[in-house]
């Protein structure tokens, strides 16, 4: 049966739980709110599917292959202000809608947590929208897809690496059918579930509200180059708005403090994936196509699979434009290599378990003069009309200093 020595080694992708054939794993939050599986020895017949299925204990060699790559926009301004960067995810999604498909993605249930859903109407897409800095539950999410599978219904499931490989090793020979399409994106890390809840209760009494609505890359206020945290109320209205290097949840994420350990040194970082579809931020579009720098946000589309490229293929109502691969992952740190977990990760999580926000933010994430300075100095930049040209230097530096061009 599973046993996880290292917390390091339990993505928490839920295939062990979802495998086992009589229901003795069940996955548990630990004391930094991440799920592990918890074996019920008792109930246990030591089949061993749970060892056999688990994407970390059994890595999977990377294959290069060849890739197409794409720079995307959706055309509906709308959509594309909802979406993270250029709305690729809800073009793809609408499609297999289109031809009579579900779509399972993360959203928020009535608590503003963040856990794995269905949608199977267009209109239903809106909730998967926006990028949402916290690990999804995937709850049973899993073994509906298998059913659904079996039944021969179209089914596209987008989640980060780590969820795109459990699902498809938990699948197994099911994933051999045109009616399953994996959508995964560069994922930098997911934070604590635990950490996200009392970030938004601390938010609810500070404010006074019951929230409606968080979306953590906002553009309305400052444009996609330097999209903020926004907070709604539940008639909609604006409660709050602040950039990533002002609101302390942003802050923590950004500062590698609150994030899974197995992100750390995550197995799922790599260019040719399992997915059949990659999506990332494209912060460097003026660089790769000039005349698509709107600051409304671009999608890079990476596509691993003939299916991937069956479906993107079928993407016409948009605007996209075709990029050489190598040329697309240029520079993009987070696509192949985990990010460093900062040295006081183990001091801050303990006062993440013990502590509410408001002590944790007194003694990690004061707003002091450093903090202040930086906020002032963003805004001046952007009322000066300068952001954008900055931003678009740090890119090209990130670009020129490229640490392989195989990447
Ligand atoms: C936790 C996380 C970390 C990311 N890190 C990076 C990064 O370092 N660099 C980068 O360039 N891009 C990163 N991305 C991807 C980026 O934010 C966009 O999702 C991507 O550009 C696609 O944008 P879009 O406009 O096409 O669709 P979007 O509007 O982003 O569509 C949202 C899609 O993301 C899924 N999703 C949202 N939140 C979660 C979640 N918590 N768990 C699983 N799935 C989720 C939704 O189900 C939906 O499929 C990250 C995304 C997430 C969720
Ligand atoms: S060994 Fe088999 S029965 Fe035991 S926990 Fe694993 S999957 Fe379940
Ligand atoms: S990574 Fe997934 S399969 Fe492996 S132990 Fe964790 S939850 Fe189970
Ligand atoms: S960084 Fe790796 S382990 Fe962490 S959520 Fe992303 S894919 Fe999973």
């Amino acid at each position: 049966m599973i046993k996880i020595e290292r917390r390091e080694d339990c993505s928490g992708c839920t295939a062990c739980a979802s495998i086992c054939p009589v229901d003795a794993i069940t996955m548990r939050p630990d004391a930094e709110g991440f799920q592990y599986p918890k074996v019920n020895e008792k109930k246990c017949i030591e089949c061993h599917l749970c060892e056999r299925v688990c994407p970390i204990a059994n890595r999977k060699v990377e294959q290069v292959k060849k890739q197409d790559a794409y720079l995307f926009q959706l055309k509906n301004k709308t959509l594309r202000m909802e979406s993270t960067s250029g709305g690729a995810f809800t073009a793809i999604a609408t499609q297999v809608i289109r031809e009579g498909g579900v779509v399972y993605g993360a959203a928020y249930d009535e608590d503003l947590q963040v856990i794995h859903m269905r949608a199977d109407s267009i209109e239903d897409l809106r909730k998967f929208r926006n990028s949402k800095y916290v690990q999804s539950n995937l709850g049973n999410v899993f073994r509906e897809i298998r059913d659904l599978l079996k039944e021969n219904q179209k089914v596209c499931f987008s989640g980060t690496p780590c969820q795109v490989e459990g699902i498809k090793s938990f699948l197994g020979k099911l994933c051999i059918t045109d009616n399953l399409l994996l959508v995964d994106f560069v994922c930098h890390a997911v934070p604590s579930p635990l950490f996200w809840r009392k970030y938004i209760h601390w938010q609810e009494k500070r404010l006074s509200v019951k929230i409606g609505n968080v979306r953590f890359r906002d553009k309305r206020h400052y444009g996609y180059k330097y999209s903020q945290m926004v907070i709604t109320d539940e008639n909609g209205g604006e409660r709050y708005h602040q950039g990533v290097e002002s609101d302390p949840y942003l802050r923590a994420f950004f500062s590698n403090l609150s994030d899974r350990p197995s992100c750390y040194s995550c197995a799922f970082k790599k260019r040719y994936r399992e997915s059949d579809i990659t999506l990332w931020d494209c912060f460097d579009v003026g660089l790769k196509a000039k005349t698509l720098d709107d600051d409304l946000g671009t999608t890079n589309i990476l596509v691993q699979s003939e299916r991937g490229a069956e479906w993107i293929a079928k993407l016409k109502d948009d605007v996209m434009i075709p990029i050489e691969a190598n040329k697309c992952v240029a520079g993009m740190r987070e696509l192949v290599r985990s990010v460093p977990q900062a040295e006081n990760r183990a001091a801050f999580m303990k006062d993440v378990a013990d502590k509410d926000m408001q002590e944790i933010i007194n003694i990690w994430l004061p707003v002091n003069l450093r903090i202040k300075m930086k906020t002032f100095l963003r805004h001046g930049l952007i009322d000066l009309g300068l952001y954008s040209f900055l931003k678009k230097l740090l890119m090209k530096r990130r670009l020129n200093r490229n640490f392989d061009s195989s990447y």
